[in-house]
């Protein structure tokens, strides 16, 4: 159901057609490198951790007392979740949903192993015919953690000493069944962290990130953004321009830009080209045979995007005119990276020129890309009458904030443009 609806979502992003990013690269926030793009597993996970939450936190309601029935079978929710259990082994019998609930919660919260507060009920290494155990009477009696039943020497008590230690008589079958059922492996490991580093264990707070799941921050955004860092990939076409050109990141790469009014087909333009998978006759001569590699402009070489965007002839007459306009204004040529990954390597110290020489990179590489559809090349008379008429457009949109930014960049680069 879940890659059904999921499938539907990622279509209708690729318009039906070959997907050229990983989907777990789409899902990352835009200043990752991702759309932002919600997947249908992430969303049904946020309401099963929304669930626990609001069983945790309005444990009255009378909606949660069937739950709350369920869970004081294994010590209630709140203790269950603190416990490393694993959910096909729970001594309960669970409703699918409940089940489900559960195995969200193990996916976000990690839960890090410490000698001290390891627990014995409900832990999946602590097993009775291969599932877990929970003794409520014991539970209640205050045996809590594994270090209980250890002496100062990190030895297993015997059974008389086991009850002076607990100040209760429990039974002795159920005291050897108990140490029967933990793995050798885990006592010997909280042994040696006993006799050297004797503290008293303590429950795990219910903490994911920094917040803990009773916190008004622990929203569904929080969790949809812990739930993506988890299952989501850094864009692959990254690391190569990383080491292509040794640029830095991503950051502001890719969210600057909806800071301002631009065509959508711009923002596709240069996102094709950041992700490298912008249709270039090399690219599309690896997919179909006898389809000519060779440059749209200059029909010399093989039109890689490198090629296409900056080091043609015909692109490059193009950017030095670009790059005149620049300089008139704050004496800086455009360089490659600047047209690849827009304008990572360059700091001019003024916000302002910054933000103007990112929109003329953008606008331009779309001129570049017009030029190669409609079998022209590149002109610098033409973009700067382009961009006029963007310009003259944007100022017939009144009352928006974007439009206004975007347009007073636009002016000054026009001032010079014009001239
Ligand atoms: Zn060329």
């Amino acid at each position: 159901m879940c890659a059904a609806v999921e499938k539907i979502v990622f279509k209708f992003i690729w318009r039906n057609k070959t997907e050229y990013i990983k989907r777990k690269t789409i899902i990352r926030c835009v200043s990752e490198g991702g759309l932002n793009a919600l997947d249908f597993d992430t969303i049904n996970n946020i309401f099963k951790v929304n669930w626990i939450k609001h069983c945790l936190c309005e444990n009255n309601l009378p909606w949660f007392f069937i739950p709350n029935l369920v869970f004081k079978e294994c010590g209630g929710l709140n203790f269950l979740l603190a416990c490393d259990f694993k959910c096909t082994k729970l001594p309960i019998k669970l409703s699918n949903f409940h089940k489900q609930a559960l195995n969200t919660w193990k996916l976000l919260y990690k839960h890090n192993f410490s000698p001290h507060s390891c627990i014995i009920w409900n832990n999946q290494y602590v097993l009775f015919k291969n599932k877990n155990i929970f003794w409520n009477d014991w539970f209640n009696k205050g045996l809590i953690f594994v270090t209980d039943l250890l002496n100062q020497s990190g030895d297993l008590y015997n059974y008389n000493e086991f009850v002076n230690y607990l100040g209760t008589n429990v039974s002795s079958k159920e005291y050897f069944k108990l140490i029967h059922c933990i793995s050798p492996k885990l006592l010997y490991l909280i042994k040696n962290e006993k006799v050297y580093n004797p503290v008293i264990g303590s429950l795990p707070s219910l903490t994911v990130g920094g917040h803990s799941i009773r916190d008004k921050k622990f929203n569904n955004i929080y969790i949809r953004r812990i739930l993506t860092k988890e299952k989501s990939s850094s864009p692959k076409a990254m690391v190569k321009w990383k080491q292509d050109y040794h640029f830095l990141g991503f950051k502001n790469l890719w969210s600057d830009i909806n800071k301002y009014v631009i065509p959508n087909k711009v923002k596709e333009t240069h996102f094709k080209i950041i992700n490298r998978y912008y249709p270039c006759n090399d690219f599309i001569s690896k997919f179909k045979e006898g389809f000519s590699p060779l440059c749209s402009f200059c029909k010399e070489e093989n039109e890689t995007i490198v090629h296409l965007f900056f080091s043609c002839n015909y692109t490059k007459l193009f950017w030095s005119q670009v790059s005149w306009f620049v300089f008139e204004l704050f004496y800086k040529f455009v360089t490659i990276t600047d047209v690849m990954v827009l304008f990572m390597d360059c700091d001019t110290g003024l916000l302002e020129m910054d933000k103007i020489i990112k929109l003329l990179i953008l606008f331009g590489k779309y001129h570049i890309h017009k030029a190669r559809c409609m079998s022209t090349v590149p002109n610098g008379r033409l973009f700067s009458i382009d961009l006029k008429n963007f310009y003259d457009s944007l100022t017939s949109i009144q009352n928006n904030r974007k439009a206004l930014k975007t347009s007073k960049l636009l002016k000054r680069i026009l001032n010079v443009l014009v001239t």
